[in-house]
């Protein structure tokens, strides 16, 4: 059983030959989600559907039969291998009205082998009103959502006058967190306002702000200070009103409640910023499942930020249950790039176990000739040789900051590094992002967006 589609899950069952075994993916997503291009989706810079790639027509493209489950894992028993999972039909939007479609259905499913790779959560680290009035930017409801609340201020801020605080507010956009995620949003809701929502609705980019909000002095704290610096640079010159040093304590639903950090004194000064959009992208946190199922381990006792897993991505503490991606805790970042090449080891690593099975029982059949024996048991050794520890290779991080420039923190171990920012590093990022891209319908769709967008520039249409 493979639980979850995404990095982790989806790559997985595309490397695995599932000839060889009985695959049942569960997800309540039923397809794979691009995340690099996600903050990409809310502007029109690429259309959602573009990024997302059915599990079904990944199943469809392996060897063997695999069944695909759209349900919630809510809880696992590592002594009887089963996981308990929940269907709930989705709520279908039409117009104003809501129908409740909902069918709900709980059922037990068993597993020899599972891959675990349900991701993370957003951490709002239970920040007072995050929840209830921020937006995410994690899944691609999350992008819907996020446009429709920047036109839905747009359009009601049009009914009142130019001078009144309340227009200002609802102008203002609020992004917190300044990890990749809310740098690579904030730069590309700038980038719209001032290049195509300026067209439509002249005069907009000059009420229009764009806030970001980081609680440490820097801003992608992962890259070299140079591209730091580059960052900064971009944004003082796009007006991309950068707050640093400024740690959010609670949110209402028209105001962020901040404290602003002086460097020099230590001291902490309270501030409140006013928004008609807020998104929340503070980074990762555990799901409630992967809580429960560390609780049920003895081993993973001190598993607070992750699962802890050993050097063949098998669960510390249980030998049937292998862990990939964000809900792990490893020395490596929770990227997509990591869960990747987990996926890819263990998908890898089944195979083998699976012609481990088949050589074994060969040499088990009484008949077999003792020069058939020799050789089947060389290529037994083979097999059982080729399987090594897992072993993460950082390929570098990339991050758009806008204006049609890129960050690139190219590093190969301690020895090689290539730090670099610019419009070359842009159209760099954008090839690099679109070899990432797991199938090629995607590649095609992405590159169809940039052109049209190269052409006829973002629309203005709300939903
Ligand atoms: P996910 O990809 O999140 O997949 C988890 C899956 O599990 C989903 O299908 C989910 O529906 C499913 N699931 C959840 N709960 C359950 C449950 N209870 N039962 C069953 N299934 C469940 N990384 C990079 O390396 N480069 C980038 O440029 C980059 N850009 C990003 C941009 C954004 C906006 C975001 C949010 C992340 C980005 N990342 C990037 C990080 C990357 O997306 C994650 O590290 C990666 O998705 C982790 O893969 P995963 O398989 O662990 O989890
Ligand atoms: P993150 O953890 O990288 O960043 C979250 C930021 O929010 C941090 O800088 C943190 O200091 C800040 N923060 C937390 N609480 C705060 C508060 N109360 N007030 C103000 N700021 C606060 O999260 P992310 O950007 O969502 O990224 C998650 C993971 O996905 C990371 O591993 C990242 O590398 C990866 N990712 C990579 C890319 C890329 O490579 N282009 C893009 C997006 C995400």
């Amino acid at each position: 059983v493979i639980l979850g589609s995404g990095w982790g899950g989806i790559t997985t069952l595309k490397h695995l030959d599932t000839s060889q075994y009985n695959v049942i993916l569960i997800s309540p997503r039923n397809y794979f989600l691009f995340t690099p291009l996600l903050p990409s989706v809310p502007t029109g810079t690429v259309d959602a559907k573009s990024i997302i790639d059915p599990v079904r027509t990944v199943a469809r493209q392996t060897p063997g039969e695999v069944e695909y489950l759209e349900a919630v894992a809510t809880d696992i028993n590592p002594e009887t291998k089963t996981i308990v999972v929940q269907h709930k039909s989705h709520r279908l939007a039409i117009g104003d009205a809501f129908i409740d479609q909902s069918e709900d259905i709980t059922t037990e499913v068993k597993y020899d082998y599972l891959v675990y790779s349900v991701g993370a959560k957003v951490n709002t680290f239970n920040i007072p009103g995050i929840q209830e009035h921020a937006s995410f930017l994690k899944e691609s409801y999350d992008a819907v959502a996020v446009r429709q609340k920047i036109f839905n201020a747009i359009e009601a801020s049009r009914l009142l006058p130019k001078d009144s605080p309340e227009r200002k507010r609802l102008l203002s956009v609020v992004v917190c967190g300044g990890g990749p995620t809310g740098v690579e949003l904030a730069a590309e809701i700038k980038d719209y306002i001032d290049q195509d929502l300026a067209k439509f609705i002249p005069g907009i980019e000059k009420e229009m702000s764009v806030s970001l909000i980081e609680a440490l002095p820097n801003v992608l704290n992962m890259f070299h200070p140079k591209l730091i610096a580059y960052t900064k640079s971009v944004f003082d010159t796009q007006h991309v009103d950068l707050r640093t040093n400024t740690m959010v304590k609670k949110v209402d639903a028209t105001t962020v409640y901040a404290g602003v950090k002086d460097p020099k004194t230590n001291t902490v000064q309270d501030v409140e910023i006013p928004y008609g959009t807020l998104v929340w992208a503070g980074g990762n946190a555990q799901r409630e499942i992967t809580k429960t199922l560390a609780s049920k381990i003895l081993e993973q006792k001190l598993a607070r930020r992750g699962l802890l897993i050993d050097d063949y991505l098998k669960l510390d503490g249980d030998d049937s249950i292998y862990a990939i991606g964000d809900c792990t805790f490893t020395k490596n970042a929770p990227t997509a790039q990591v869960a990747h090449q987990e996926g890819i080891f263990l998908a890898d690593y089944f195979n083998k176990l699976s012609k481990i099975d088949d050589l074994q029982y060969e040499l088990s059949k009484p008949e077999i000739t003792e020069d058939n024996k020799s050789k089947l048991e060389a290529r037994l050794n083979r097999v059982k040789a080729h399987i090594r520890p897992f072993h993460y290779q950082h390929q570098g991080a990339l991050a758009y900051i806008g204006s049609e420039r890129a960050v690139a923190d190219l590093s190969w171990g301690t020895w090689s590094t290539v730090a670099t920012g610019g419009s070359l590093t842009f159209l760099f990022w954008r090839s690099a992002y679109v070899s990432m891209i797991l199938g090629i319908r995607n590649k095609v769709l992405v590159c169809t967006d940039w052109i049209k967008i190269a052409i006829f520039g973002r629309d203005c249409s709300k939903d």
